[in-house]
Order: structure tokens, then sequence, then C-alpha cells
């Protein structure tokens, strides 16, 4: 890829028809809309999501387009999958705690002004990542949990809401019954049970011609978690961290694996020892396993869950790995689609 693209390059082929971002448009915005560079751009723009984004990366890539700051870009991408409630991984109709309760992380960063946020066990409010902006742009501190980051939310307008659809309640009350043989609640036969999926969230990082990058991981956690139980998505530097000088990473799967390597962290600072985004990512992956406890091991030494990593760099490459083959949403200019990720296994680890 040429260090130097230009921006005709990137006018012809992308989706640019729509009216030009506003300032008010954008809750809460980092900065207005701002004309593009007019002639040489320092990065190939991108945006890159997990693959549940494919909306959201259209939707970063178009505001970069119109020339809206990389934080906003990547929020507003990432809001369409919390105010989905089909998406039972994220915000609104996420699947709730072992209580029945929904409850929800975020974290973001900002590269151009070097700050951070975050919100942990928030709950009864759609879009947490939001929130996350809102802690990085108006506080002095960087992450705020619980009754104390809805408060938060409250002052600045949100509304309070109830976030169990009757879909992820159901999927949550089969989930009880079938837990224990033994216990009170009968189990559901096998015939009516229901296909969980026990894990999901979105993360998004963009890079904006001027090369400025930002990340967001926002999530509402294992399904059926104790509650309380906190992930990697809130935490800095595990479900995502931008440096502006380098890149971003995020991460999307078994959070706990992940908070142990600090793996978006991680993953920048191989890129900043110039590996390329896809290795990046799958050098963290490879300290993961160096460090996963036994238990979680198959017999034949791989992993029982999964774990995935995104990366972009200053110059707008990209890439994504996963421990087993998986995708990953990208808009690399021509168009938003979804890719085969880099994986360290072809097959899921054998049971016992
Ligand atoms: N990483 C999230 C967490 O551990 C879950 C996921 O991505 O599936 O909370």
């Amino acid at each position: 890829m040429s260090e130097q693209l230009s921006r005709r390059e990137f006018l012809a082929s992308a989706a640019v028809g729509v009216a030009a971002a506003r300032a008010r448009d954008i809750p809460f915005p980092m900065r207005p809309p701002q004309p593009l560079p007019p002639s040489r751009w320092a990065a190939k723009p991108v945006a890159v999501s997990s693959a549940n984004g494919l909306r959201a990366v259209q939707k970063a890539f178009d505001m970069l387009l119109q020339g809206a700051d990389t934080l906003d870009a990547v929020i507003e991408g990432v809001k369409i999958q919390e105010l989905d409630p089909n998406d039972d991984s994220v915000g609104y109709g996420g699947l709730p705690n072992a209580d029945g309760v929904v409850q929800l992380d975020a974290s973001c960063m900002h590269g151009p002004s070097k700050r951070a946020g975050a919100v942990g066990a928030l709950e009864g409010i759609k879009t947490p990542s939001e929130v996350a902006k809102l802690v990085l742009k108006y506080t002095n501190h960087i992450f705020l949990v619980g009754e104390g980051a809805k408060r938060f939310a409250l002052q600045y307008g949100f509304k309070e809401e109830d976030l169990l659809t009757p879909h992820a309640r159901e999927v949550w009350l089969h989930w009880r019954a079938n837990l224990n043989p033994t216990d009170d609640y009968l189990d559901v036969p096998e015939t009516q049970d229901m296909s969980v999926r026990p894990t999901g969230t979105i993360n998004c990082d963009a890079v904006t011609p001027q090369g400025d990058i930002s990340s967001v991981t926002t999530t509402s956690g294992l399904a059926f978690k104790i509650p309380g139980r906190v992930g990697d998505s809130p935490i800095i530097g595990a479900g995502q961290y931008t440096d502006n000088d380098v890149g971003a990473a995020g991460s999307t799967g078994r959070g706990e694996s992940n908070i142990k390597v600090c793996g978006a962290f991680l993953t920048v600072e191989f890129m900043r020892r110039s590996m390329k985004p896809t290795d990046a990512c799958l050098e963290t992956l490879k300290r993961v396993v160096q460090l996963t406890e036994p238990r979680l091991l198959g017999p034949d030494g791989k992993p029982k869950f999964s774990l995935n990593f995104y990366a972009v760099n200053k110059r707008g490459e990209f890439g994504a790995a996963s421990l087993y083959p998986g995708s990953y949403a990208a808009h690399d200019g021509k168009e938003a689609k979804l890719r085969d990720t880099a994986y360290l296994y072809e097959r899921p680890a054998a049971s016992r």
C-alpha cells in the first residue's frame, strides 16, 4: 500500500453521497465535522469491527469522509448495535446476568486528545459507549461503575429503561431452568431448549484521513455472569486501546483471558515494534495461550474458549486474528464487508 493516498481515490469509491454530518446530529461531539485535507492524506481512512459490526463500519466510515472526529465516528457506529434489540450481546436486548439483570460495560479511547473513558456494570442505559465517551469528555476520571455510572448518565439526560427484551428474558429463564437438575426450577424439555450464544460484543476502531485514531468496545458481557462481574470490554488496555502515534486494537471473546495479557495494549505495543496489525493480533493470542490455566485447555492443549483481536495502524492498515477461524467487518474505502480473520488453530479444542 502506498504511504500516501489521494483523496480522489477514496471519494471515487466510497459512498459519500450522504449529506455532510452536522455537529448537532452527533450527541456530545468531540468536535464538529471539519473539511477533509484538500490534497494528500496522511492515512488511508478505515473502520474495523467485530463481525457483528458491518453497519457500524459503514456508519463510521461515512462519518470519517464527512470530516467527523474519529471517536464520534466509532461511537455512532457501535450505537447501531447497542440500540438493536436483536443483538443479544450488546446494549438493549443484551443477555442478562445470573439474576436476570442486564449489566453493560464499555470503554473508549480518543487518540488525538489522549483521553480514555469507561463504564462498568451499568444498568438501565441503552448506550454505554456514549456514557463512556461522556466520562472521557467531561470528567477528570476514567472509569465509573454501577450506580454511580447510572446516576452520571441520568445527569446528562439519558433515560433509564428496562433493557431486558422479551427474547433475552426467555433465554435467561431457560438457562435458569436447566442450570441444575436438582434445584427447584423444573428443567425445560430438550425440544424446547433455546440455543444460547454465550458471548458477544462489538469493538470498532477507526483511522481518519489525517491519521487520527480511536477505539471503542461495548458489551453486555458474558451471559448469565455473576452479578457485578465486569469483563475486559471496559478495561482500558484490555477491551480496547489507542495510541495516536501507533494504532488501535480491541477484542471480543472470553474477557478473563484477555484481561490477563492486557491484550489491546499488547497488540498496540507489538505494532509499535513494527508488526503489521494482523501479526500483532496473532502474537497477542499466542501470549493468551501461554497464560491459559490448564482447566481451560483441551487435551490437545488448545483453549476451550474463543477470543478475537482487531487492529488498525497509523497508516490505515488493518487486520484481525482469532484462536479459531472467524470473521470481522472492515470498511477499507471501497466497501464494508466481512473478511476472514487470521487464526492460531484450524479446529476448536477437542473435548475430554
Ligand atoms: N469480552 C466480553 C466479556 O468478556 C464478552 C464477549 O466479547 O463475548 O465481557
